[in-house]
């Protein structure tokens, strides 16, 4: 019995947008679906990361937890691809980069109009600690592949995917044009 290669899909501080470009992929889903196994991925709501082939990563790195679970999936994915903007450079995210984190929560939690008397910032021990800036995930690891987009289309995840499985490593182009929503 052969084993189909392994991907594995996770957003770190993403809006799910990436996933859902890659659900529209529709009915070209089966076939690619055929030739492979879904690990951890939220479409399927497996939480735990085995060894994986592909691991395709949404969404840039804001807090303590996502680093953990970006270093899992480094160590445990052959390849590495950062899916969309905010992946590649923080997108959408990293635009609270130019303000300092500690004054913000304040601001929110203390400050805003409307809060209950007594409101604080947050501090319960399971909330992960937010870092001071928003990263692209390169700037934590290792990455194999970008694939640009705000998302990147559905036929771009699908041409990238088929390239790796097919075992195309370069060059990838030509993959339909960028789009940013
Ligand atoms: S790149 Fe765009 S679609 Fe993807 S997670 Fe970021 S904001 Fe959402």
């Amino acid at each position: 019995m052969t084993t189909k290669p392994r991907i594995a899909t996770v957003s770190l501080a993403g809006c799910f947008g990436c996933h859902m470009s890659f659900l529209d992929l529709d009915e070209a889903l089966f076939p690619l679906f055929d030739r492979i196994e879904l690990d951890r991925t939220p479409l399927n709501d497996v939480k735990d990361l085995g060894p994986c082939d592909v691991g395709l990563v949404e969404g840039g790195v804001c807090n303590a937890e996502n680093v953990a679970v970006l270093r899992e999936f480094r160590a445990r994915c052959k390849l590495l691809v950062a899916v969309g903007a905010c992946a590649i450079n923080g997108g959408l995210p990293a635009q609270r980069n130019a303000l300092d984190v500690g004054e913000m929560l304040v601001d929110v939690y203390r400050h805003r109009p409307g809060l209950a008397p007594g409101s604080d910032v947050p501090n319960d021990p399971e909330l992960p600690l937010p870092l001071a800036r928003v990263h692209p995930i390169h700037e934590v690891v290792h990455v194999d592949h970008f694939l640009p987009g705000c998302p990147p289309n559905a036929e771009t995840i699908g041409a990238l995917l088929t390239a790796l499985l097919d075992g195309r490593t370069a060059p990838l182009q030509p993959l339909p044009p960028l789009h940013y929503d």
